[in-house]
């Protein structure tokens, strides 16, 4: 056996280093005392990574056809935890499969499922299946890099929905019916959404994490805050996020006030003729200071490592980051469409 020992020199960030984050170690204690069960004639059940930095969130309920998962995890240890949570609370027969977006947090767990449940339809949107076709090879090796043998190597070895549907799919079952919709452009340039109307519970795909700053591309902010403004005026009872979890809906408003915030902060610091949104526009002073004010005006909210050995929030804003594939995807898209 070889032990990798970490230097200041060497930090292997393979071996889960976050886990050594006080803050990190706080949510996930948090997180098993918490009930995070919606009960009624259909229990939704929720499972959250106990692996990953971010606390990535997958939720499943039985139907009389079997079970039916939304995302699959990114990493191999916590898709594994998922079907192992999926085995004891549920018949384990699952039925459907839905992605709801094209990051490897919500599909690349795909693989494990394929695996013990081959008979389980996966489905997506039209949009989204585009995005990972589009994505895939550029988010394996990235993650592979930071990640290591947690995810794959080879993006052949990706197991992709069967179908994507155009605009709307309904699942109606006898107890219980998923109304999901694709949206975008907001953390991904498309996602896929979904109501329950027996519970008003929307699954958000990563359009709201719970207390979680966001991972977001420049100029996606007024589209993002009008689908948070849709989901307040469809006043659900739960808010079924990306990460950390079930919520209620004052989420949404908190939200509106995080983007109010940054927006606020870009103000300070951008020049005025300038979109707000335009972090290409500030130096790297006026990067940190808005981080840093972000960090400081949301102090129960969690900024999770991402990579590169930097947060979200310094990624997407020091680091400045714009999901141009991702981008490039949607503008495709809207000339086929149009
Ligand atoms: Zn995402």
């Amino acid at each position: 056996m070889v032990s990798t020992r970490r230097t200041s020199m060497n930090v292997d960030r393979r071996e889960k280093h976050w886990k050594n984050d006080p803050k990190w170690q706080c949510i996930l204690a948090k997180a098993s005392d918490q009930s995070q069960t919606i009960h009624g004639d259909v229990v939704i059940h929720s499972y959250q990574s106990r692996q990953d930095p971010y606390f990535t969130s997958s939720y499943f309920f039985e139907t009389e056809r079997g079970v039916v998962l939304v995302d699959t995890q990114i990493y191999y240890s916590a898709a594994q935890e998922l079907w192992d949570a999926i085995k004891s609370k549920t018949s384990g027969n699952i039925f459907a499969i839905i992605n709801t977006h094209a990051h490897p947090d919500h599909y690349f767990g795909n693989m494990l499922f394929r695996k013990v449940a081959p008979n389980a339809t996966i489905i997506t949107s039209a949009g989204v299946l585009a995005d990972m076709h589009a994505t895939a090879a550029q988010r394996v090796a990235k993650t592979r890099k930071e990640w290591g043998d947690e995810v794959p190597s080879n993006p052949a070895d990706l197991v992709y929905p069967d179908f994507g549907f155009e605009r709307t799919l309904t699942l109606a079952f006898d107890k219980i019916t998923l109304e999901l919709k694709e949206v975008g452009p907001a953390e991904a340039p498309v996602q896929v959404v979904g109501w329950i109307p027996q519970h008003r519970a929307l699954i958000a795909a990563d359009i709201l994490q719970n207390k979680q700053h966001h991972y977001f591309s420049d100029r996606t902010t007024a589209n993002w805050y009008r689908i948070l403004q849709e989901f307040s005026e469809m006043n659900p009872r739960f808010v079924l996020t990306g990460h950390q979890g079930i919520a209620g809906k004052e989420l949404i408003e908190e939200t509106k006030h995080w983007f109010a915030t940054f927006l606020g902060l870009m103000s300070d610091v951008a020049p005025r003729d300038v979109d707000p949104e335009n972090i290409d526009t500030i130096d790297a002073k006026s990067r940190s200071y808005v981080v840093s004010e972000m960090q400081r005006r949301f102090p129960d909210w969690f900024d999770p490592y991402y990579y590169e050995g930097k947060t979200v929030l310094e990624q997407c804003i020091d680091g400045h980051r714009s999901e141009q594939i991702g981008a490039q995807v949607l503008a495709a898209l809207g000339s086929k469409a149009g």
